[in-house]
């Protein structure tokens, strides 16, 4: 017997006999696993065994199997949210001299890490990409990285992945595609030809807003390359979090099936209510892109939702105030219904003169549609919307 300081260090710490296959899978918070002498740490460091916590997790390495499986992918890199899977694949693809070419209608972050790009070298075309002339102009005999996502924010444009991916391929260009708002249960970005998918985690594949995540996935060569960013950028996920995304991924097909089937009918009741103006979701018939929603998502149109109401922010406010069921959160993709207000969140970043050139202005709001009975959330809207002229 040791005396107590150091009893108590040690005493109960040891593996539970017995505690083998328990339903879910138990949490691997340890920063490091004990190595038994020097050429196990040899064994251990060229990826034998768990060793150390950022370069490799059971519980990452569970949920990274299950989105490899989602995306037909080989390989999935997880991170610690969707702008670290974002910053790891973009800084671990390029590098001083490059050219790339990215949508300018993508979440506002990754339009920001451009400036970052651009501070170390690279040379970066901001292009319309549901204007394929337009996306084959940018391209150059070196350009590297085709980045976008498939539907676009807020205005819910669809990218048609297949022709870009044909095309950056014919210059050797990688194709990355965050699919956040689309998710693999309305398309697989890699089965239309793109090599690398994103998810920021913390939206539907989390789908309680309660856990910060991302995903990279790809060819076990394409992860290969990527992976010294992720491990040296120091953007992997802590056990718990991904322990949290591996319960709620079961769950995921159910939630999306349900949320989908909403946003489906939530954008009908909208375009019926004579105080809006446009409801853009690609569901809709009169929606730029919907022939081609039609064609490459395999099951709904994505569950984000904007809709045109008058330009009056006092009028918005009020709007917010009277939903009884929907609130206003800064993120999406939860099983509750959200609401978000786009010009509101840009307000810092751009003048009211940009923000109308995207499409953005004082009266769009944008819904994420969750789970809940789509009658209530229709009454909900509508008698909120009685605000508006
Ligand atoms: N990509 C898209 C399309 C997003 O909407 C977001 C966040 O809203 C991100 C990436 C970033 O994800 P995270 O907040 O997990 O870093």
């Amino acid at each position: 017997m040791f005396k107590e300081n150091t009893e108590i260090l040690y005493k109960g710490t040891e593996d539970r006999e017995g505690a083998i296959h328990p339903e879910t899978p138990a949490i691997y918070p340890s920063s490091a696993y004990i190595i038994d002498d020097t050429r196990d740490y040899d064994f251990a460091n060229n990826g034998g065994k768990y060793f150390y916590n950022r370069t490799a997790n059971p519980n990452r390495d569970g949920l990274a199997e299950a989105i490899s499986y989602l995306e037909n992918g080989e390989d999935t890199l997880i991170c610690s949210s969707g702008m670290g899977a974002i910053s790891t694949t973009v800084l671990g693809l390029l590098k001083c001299g490059d050219h790339a070419v990215f949508n300018k209608s993508i979440y506002g972050e990754t339009i920001e890490l451009i400036e970052i790009l651009e501070g170390f070298g690279v040379h970066v075309s901001l292009v319309d990409f549901t204007d394929i002339t337009e996306f084959e102009n940018a391209m150059k005999e070196d350009t590297k990285v085709v980045y976008t996502e498939i539907i676009a924010n807020p205005l819910t444009l669809v990218v048609d992945i297949k022709a870009i991916s044909k095309i950056a391929h014919s210059y050797g260009a990688i194709v990355v595609v965050d699919s956040t708002f689309t998710t693999p249960f309305v398309i697989k970005p890699l089965d239309f030809g793109a090599d690398i998918v994103i998810h920021s985690l913390t939206k539907f594949f989390g789908g309680h807003s309660d856990v910060t995540g991302g995903s990279v996935t790809s060819s076990s060569a394409m992860i290969k390359k990527i992976k010294p960013s992720y491990l040296l950028l120091g953007a992997s996920l802590d056990a718990n979090s991904a322990w949290l995304l591996q319960r709620s991924i079961k769950t995921m097909g159910l939630r999306m099936k349900a949320q989908l089937d909403n946003a489906i009918l939530v954008a009908q009741a909208l375009s019926k209510n004579p105080k809006i103006q446009y409801v853009y979701h690609p569901s809709l018939k009169n929606h730029p892109q919907h022939e081609l929603a039609c064609q490459i998502f395999s099951y709904g149109y994505g569950a984000m939702i904007s809709f045109s109401v008058e330009d009056n922010r006092e009028k918005v406010d009020e709007f917010i105030h009277r939903l009884k069921i929907i609130k206003y959160l800064g993120t999406l993709g939860g099983i509750r219904t959200t609401l978000a207000h786009p010009a509101t969140a840009f307000r810092n970043e751009f003048t009211e003169e940009e923000l109308r050139k995207m499409g953005i202005h004082e009266g769009l709001i944008r819904i994420s549609t969750g789970a809940e009975d789509a009658e209530d959330l229709i009454e909900d809207l509508n008698q909120a919307l009685e605000v508006f002229k």
